[in-house]
């Protein structure tokens, strides 16, 4: 599933940042999803919820933030939502030849919240193999 692939790689960001910022637990993960990043809200949820069990991330809520997808035409002054499934025909002078896509393909994480643990007193194991 794609939105598996996502949330472990989201995780696996997060986690690095949170040892390295000696976070004890991390309370919510931010995340930027453009409309054409091919992402389905719901399924990602899911899977970061999968995904965070038994890491540092675990409990953690997840807050998705869409992007509109917007394209630019090169033959006119045009500016437009996209759309999904993707318009990429200018609703202005009606041409497809040169049009540039301005957003909609974000997938970036915004912000992290976590709890610092008391510094130096916990250092994590690594993380074991999935049985
Ligand atoms: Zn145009």
């Amino acid at each position: 599933m794609h939105e598996m692939s996502i949330a472990m790689a989201v995780v696996g960001q997060v986690e690095e940042a949170a040892r390295a910022g000696g976070a004890r637990a991390v309370t919510s993960v931010r995340l930027r999803v453009g409309e054409l990043a091919g992402v389905v809200p719901d399924a990602l949820a899911f899977c970061f919820e999968l995904a965070c069990a038994g890491t540092v991330l675990d409990g953690a809520s997840l807050v998705t933030e869409s992007v509109t997808a917007r394209a630019r035409c090169g033959s006119c002054p045009g500016t437009w939502a996209v759309g999904m499934p993707p318009e990429l025909c200018c609703p202005g002078c009606g041409r497809a030849t040169d049009v540039e896509l301005l957003s909609g393909r974000e997938l970036e994480i915004l912000s992290v919240r976590w709890e610092d643990g008391p510094a130096g007193a916990r250092t994590r194991e690594p993380i074991p193999e999935e049985a």
